[in-house]
């Protein structure tokens, strides 16, 4: 990439350079152009004046021989002429004759007679010929200048010629060597050539000198800005050393400064947005990415937060933490669990791509009972398989002595570990275990901090679930028996009886009242009689199904709900609870025994009544049946005996 810059940096430099020479001699060749083509044309104008002073000077001079009468001697005159004129570059002169002449004074010397076409041409038409003969040696101007009659001016021809006004009476012939004229230019072209190449030589040099630091400059800014389109701010920076000090050099400088306040800029939010968020994200040299990495980062956090926030209870938020793990991280192996009631560990979630065997989790069952065999619950911190082998014995994959009935496959060092507590409510309330392969140790161990982000998140979530649900359940349990309570029954009453609608089935309503309790409370204290009540709550729970609903619905009563029955079967459930309260004596402190009795009120929805609270009524009716006729019965309701209208 550098070099890149360079190249088209360089070739700048040329391209500037090569122009402005281009340019400059342009410029020289069309000034030297036009000083050629006036200093020939001045040349030529000239040599024109001075071949008609010369040709004036002839004529005047051959009038005044003419005049004086010496006119046959004009062969003096005439090599005379030619003497001076050759001194300066006028060769060839030549007087022609023309008829008119001859006609009247006879023919002239033989040299005075016309040789050439075109001084036939002039003396026959009088007209002026002029030609300019250059060739690659030289330059000459030739021109035949005739001369006619007239009798205006200082001299009158007709005076002495015998001719008409306008007759060619004769010619003046002569050539001027220019080439003198030529040389003079080319040496002044070659003298200005080579001042001008040297002038352009410096110019260059001056030039290049000048625009050195500025194209290294302007590389180095380019160069900055590419780096800080790839968020390499510190290979933004330009070196200030040298910098010129005009607005060059500003624009280098407010570079600078951009780049490093646009550095702190970044780097501050990066220092928030991992404050916020926990964790910091993998650092590369590139701000620009980095930022977006990690603003992207909190993005998805904050989306995590928003969603688990309103998830109502806590199996969804761990059901969306082992979506974030399995999914977006992709692990295959994991597991979650929660240090549950009297240090006992459940397993949340588990996620495998192998057989775990019965228990279907990672770690030995020994922790189900106490969860503080469990390594990362009970030092608070990480623990990494890869820190020392076999870290923590409870990993089923271990060779361990501790768990060799659980080792299914010993020391496998495929499978690594990495377990992270989650504090719920300042205690280690949950722990994430991954498993991962060797080859992708590293990777995990870079995910981590992610992890930890994301799980910081979740935990408080957590644990407000919890505090909910714990709320929830104390509000609708009784905490001397663990039994539902009323509120309850008023609560679900109704989903229970839509529910045996739907399925077509029977309710059985027990309503379950403790004989002579009142006696207990009187003879051995309010704390014995809980005790019995206890008793009868676990009892009532002994026999019935999971399925079935125990409610303590006051004092001493209970109200059992027997799901799904068949019809007419209420009593002998209630007959099975009857005896299992019978047969279980309690010993309290002071070595006495107690034997309580129950009597059962039973009525079935709908048989006996199609509308639920009518029919728990009707239980309570049977009930003071029950105890009507001796207590520590079980009596079916029927109809006589309810003696109110409106049955
Ligand atoms: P019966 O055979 O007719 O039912 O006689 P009983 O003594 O059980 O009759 P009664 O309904 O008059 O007495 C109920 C007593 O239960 C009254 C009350 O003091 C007692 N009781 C109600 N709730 C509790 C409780 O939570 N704990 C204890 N220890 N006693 C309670
Ligand atoms: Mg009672
Ligand atoms: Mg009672």
């Amino acid at each position: 990439m550098v070099k890149k810059i360079k190249k088209t940096n360089k070739s700048l430099k040329t391209k500037i350079i090569s122009r402005m020479v281009i340019l400059l001699v342009m410029l020289f060749i069309i000034i030297d152009t036009i000083f050629a083509l006036n200093f020939r044309q001045e040349s030529i104008n000239e040599a024109k004046i001075r071949s008609k002073t010369i040709a004036t000077i002839v004529r005047d001079s051959l009038t005044s021989l003419m005049v004086m009468g010496v006119i046959q001697n004009r062969k003096i005159f005439v090599r005379r002429l030619k003497q001076a004129s050759e001194k300066v570059d006028i060769r060839n002169i030549s007087i022609i004759r023309g008829n008119p002449v001859d006609k009247q004074f006879g023919p002239g010397f033989k040299s005075e007679e016309p040789t050439t076409a075109d001084e036939k041409y002039v003396l026959a038409t009088g007209k002026k010929i002029e030609k300019l003969d250059e060739t690659f040696n030289s330059v000459k101007y030739r021109v035949i200048i005739p001369y006619k009659v007239t009798s205006r001016g200082a001299v009158d021809c007709l005076m002495c010629h015998k001719a008409k006004s306008g007759a060619v009476l004769g010619a003046i012939s002569l050539t001027m060597n220019l080439s003198s004229v030529r040389a003079m230019t080319f040496r002044t072209i070659a003298q200005t050539s080579a001042i001008f190449f040297i002038f352009l030589i410096i110019l260059v040099l001056l030039f290049f000198r000048f625009l050195s630091p500025y194209i290294s400059l302007f590389q180095k800014i380019e160069k900055g800005l590419e780096n800080l389109k790839e968020g390499e701010m510190d290979g933004a920076f330009i070196d200030e050393e040298g910098l010129p000090e005009d607005e060059a050099g500003k624009v280098a400088k407010t570079l600078q400064e951009t780049s490093r306040s646009l550095k702190g800029i970044l780097s501050d939010i990066d220092s928030k947005v991992s404050t916020l968020i926990g964790y910091t994200v993998i650092k590369t040299d590139n701000y620009l990415k980095d930022t977006i990495k990690i603003i992207n980062e909190l993005v998805r956090i904050y989306n995590f937060k928003k969603v688990i926030e309103n998830d109502r209870t806590k199996k969804d938020i761990i059901k969306r933490v082992e979506s974030i793990i399995r999914d977006y991280m992709c692990f295959e192996n994991y597991a979650i669990y929660e240090v549950g009631d009297n240090n006992k560990m459940n397993l949340l979630a588990v996620g495998s791509k192998i057989n775990l065997g019965k228990n279907d989790m990672w770690c030995g069952r020994s922790f189900l009972e106490d969860a503080d065999i469990c390594r990362a619950k009970r030092t608070g911190g990480d623990v990494d398989s890869l820190n020392f082998t076999c870290i923590c014995p409870n990993f089923k994959f271990n060779v361990s002595e501790e768990n060799e009935g659980e080792a299914v496959n010993a020391c496998d060092e495929k499978y690594n570990y990495y377990c992270i507590p989650i504090y719920i409510g300042g205690k280690v309330g949950m722990i994430l275990q991954l498993i991962f392969d060797n080859d992708v140790a590293d990777f995990v161990h870079w995910m981590i901090p992610y992890i930890k982000g994301y799980l910081a998140e979740a935990s408080p979530v957590i644990e407000s679930r919890k505090l909910m649900e714990l709320l929830k359940e104390q509000s609708i349990m009784d905490q001397l028996t663990g039994l539902y309570n009323r509120r309850y029954l008023d609560d679900s009453s109704e989903n229970i009886v839509s529910g045996i609608k739907r399925r077509g089935t029977n309710l059985g309503i027990l309503m379950l009242d403790v004989d002579h309790f009142k006696e207990v409370n009187d003879r051995y204290g309010h704390d014995n009689g809980d005790v019995v009540l206890r008793n009868v709550a676990k009892q009532i729970r002994k026999s019935i199904r999971i399925s079935d609903i125990a409610v303590r619905f006051g004092g001493e009563e209970f109200l059992a709900l027997l799901i799904d029955i068949k019809e007419g079967e209420g009593v002998a459930i209630a007959e099975k609870i009857r005896k299992a309260i019978e047969s279980s004596p309690l010993e309290i402190p002071g070595g006495v025994v107690l034997k309580k009795t129950i009597s059962i009120g039973v009525c079935e929805y709908p048989t006996d009544s199609d509308k639920f609270w009518q029919a728990v009524k009707f239980s309570d009716v049977a009930l003071y049946e029950a105890k009507e006729n001796g207590r520590n019965k079980v009596v079916r309701f029927t109809k006589d005996m309810w003696k109110e209208e409106g049955y």
